[in-house]
């Protein structure tokens, strides 16, 4: 017989940490009803209410900070500082998400143009229902909050699956939303294995999926999604690159390039990855990269490596970088499971998995470079298309590159700074997904658009939807077109 229950465990000692119920179809099932009753009850309440109560999620989750902090501590192993910070990122983005939700998605009239001056125009966004957000264990508050903060602020209901790394962190969520907003489950958590997710995927009552993790099993989510035609949003990480340019401050370079790469152990879907510095400065960068290195230290400065599965492949990306590139730091030696040291090589060639695939570990890779735009070809040449940095002491300059840049998002003399602007959407382009969480762009990604035009009187000799227009309307309309649209511009 197979388990009902799974437990979660400490990726730092082993132990159990809470054990949760793999919930079955039926228990799906049930959930998404639930969701779908209390999506009309959280639509009815109308922007100002929801705020309210959105605000008021805040400020139970603020007075929880320290508790939550330490759950999400013994799920992933992460220090408890750096899952405060995720917790404070993710307050923010509630904030913005319930102050912002009613100016960006509310009732509000648009121009009708010449041709349609008898008519009056509305534009808003409407919530989908029940939204269904599948996330990820490496930022179990910040990352899943990023689609559930913005669905609740549309009107949505939200179930939501978390990993099953990190089930104790989404149950804690939801119970808190509960504090907040106790007369409907308008945000629920279930709990469970993969299957979970793929049953949440595919009931046809769940409007919209908001999927993070790999590329892989993103696909597999949107098969499962095409039988109802449920539309997804897909955040499936990345190999963010880092230009250095030749003026830039080397030495807030190396810091930021180091904590960007190394923070969370490298299990960040913006972190960095491939380093490309121009030849100027490379030997700068690299003294002041491997100065900083060697005084950070795993399970001091950040955790384990959340998911034991994820050392393999980390350890396959080591073993080649080294075999081709030339060792700054560490090597193969440097995983001890669960734990994985700072590694940093250079000179590894472009098509090695080192530098093609996504590592998710505490490694970088390190290549010289002619200029800037050999950089940026570089670092362009990847299948994804997350984020980026770009260190440069020319304001101008920095801006082409990071716009030139093919990815969603790109932080200039500073790594990760734009998951800290509630107002920025965070999204990828290629194999690291599409749509956008946060912002109003992430806003919009969880509502509809509803157009309305209302006929304020009738066009004297323009009625041109009715069997009676004659020719002598159709004249003037070809007239009018003409005045409007005619004239060419040279
Ligand atoms: P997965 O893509 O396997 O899982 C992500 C989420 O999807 C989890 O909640 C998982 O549940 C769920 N899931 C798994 N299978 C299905 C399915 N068939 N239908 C619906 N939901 C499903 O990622 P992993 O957690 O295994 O991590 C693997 C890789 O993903 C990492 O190496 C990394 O490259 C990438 N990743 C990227 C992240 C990012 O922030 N962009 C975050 C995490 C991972 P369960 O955990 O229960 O299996």
């Amino acid at each position: 017989m197979t388990a009902l229950t799974f437990d979660s465990l400490n990726p730092a000692t082993g132990d159990v940490v809470g054990s949760h119920p793999k919930q079955d179809a039926q228990a799906v099932d049930q959930a998404v009803e639930r969701a779908t009753q209390a999506a009309r009850w959280w639509d009815g309440l109308g922007h100002a209410e929801r705020r309210r109560r959105l605000l008021d999620y805040k400020a139970v989750l603020t007075q929880n900070l320290r508790e939550l902090a330490g759950l999400v501590h013994e799920e992933t192993g992460k220090p408890v500082g750096d899952a405060t910070l995720e917790i404070v990122l993710a307050i923010t983005h509630i904030d913005w998400a319930a102050r912002n939700a009613g100016k960006v998605l509310g009732r509000r009239r648009v121009s009708t143009g010449m041709i349609g001056l008898n008519l009056a125009a509305t534009l808003e966004y409407l919530p989908l229902g029940v939204v269904g957000v599948i996330g990820p264990w490496n930022y179990p508050v910040f990352t899943p909050m990023g689609s559930i903060a913005y669905a609740l602020a549309a009107g949505n209901a939200v179930v939501f699956k978390p990993s099953e790394l990190t089930p104790g962190v989404g149950v804690r969520l939801a119970e808190l939303f509960a504090e907040a907003v106790p007369e409907q489950p308008v945000l629920q958590t279930v709990t469970g294995l993969g299957e979970t997710g793929a049953l949440l995927a595919k009931d046809p009552r769940v409007k919209k999926i908001a999927f993070t993790g790999s590329t892989a099993t993103a696909k597999r989510v949107m098969a499962a999604c095409a039988e109802n035609l449920t539309p997804i949003v897909a955040e499936c990480g990345g190999k963010d690159a880092f230009i250095v340019d030749a003026d830039a401050d080397v030495r807030a370079a190396a810091d930021a390039c180091l904590w960007g790469a190394m923070s969370n152990a490298g299990q960040t879907c913006v972190g960095v990855e491939r380093v490309y510095v121009v030849d100027a400065v490379y030997e700068s960068f690299m003294r002041e990269l491997s100065e900083r290195v060697a005084t950070v230290k795993a399970g001091e400065h950040y955790g384990p490596i959340t998911m034991p599965g994820q050392l393999d492949i980390i350890q396959r990306h080591i073993d080649d970088a080294t075999k081709s590139g030339k060792v700054v730091t560490g090597g193969p030696d440097s995983v001890r499971a669960p734990y994985v040291d700072p590694v940093i090589v250079e000179d590894v060639p472009e098509d090695s998995p080192a530098v093609c695939e996504e590592t998710f570990g505490p490694t970088i890779t390190v290549r010289r470079t002619r200029d800037t735009q050999e950089a940026l070809e570089l670092a362009n040449a990847s299948a994804y298309g997350l984020a980026g940095t770009v260190f440069s002491g020319n304001a101008r300059r920095a801006m082409e590159l990071a716009r030139l840049m093919r990815t969603g998002m790109t932080a200039i003399n500073s790594v990760i700074s734009f998951a800290g602007v509630p107002s920025l959407p965070f999204g990828g382009v290629g194999d690291s997904g599409f749509g956008r969480i946060h912002g109003a762009d992430g806003l919009r990604e969880f509502a509809r658009p509803k157009a309305i035009s209302r006929q304020r009187f009738a066009m004297p000799g323009m009625n041109l939807t009715s069997f009676n227009r004659g020719p002598a309307e159709l004249e003037r309309l070809i007239r009018l077109v003409t005045f409007l649209h005619g004239r060419r511009k040279r």
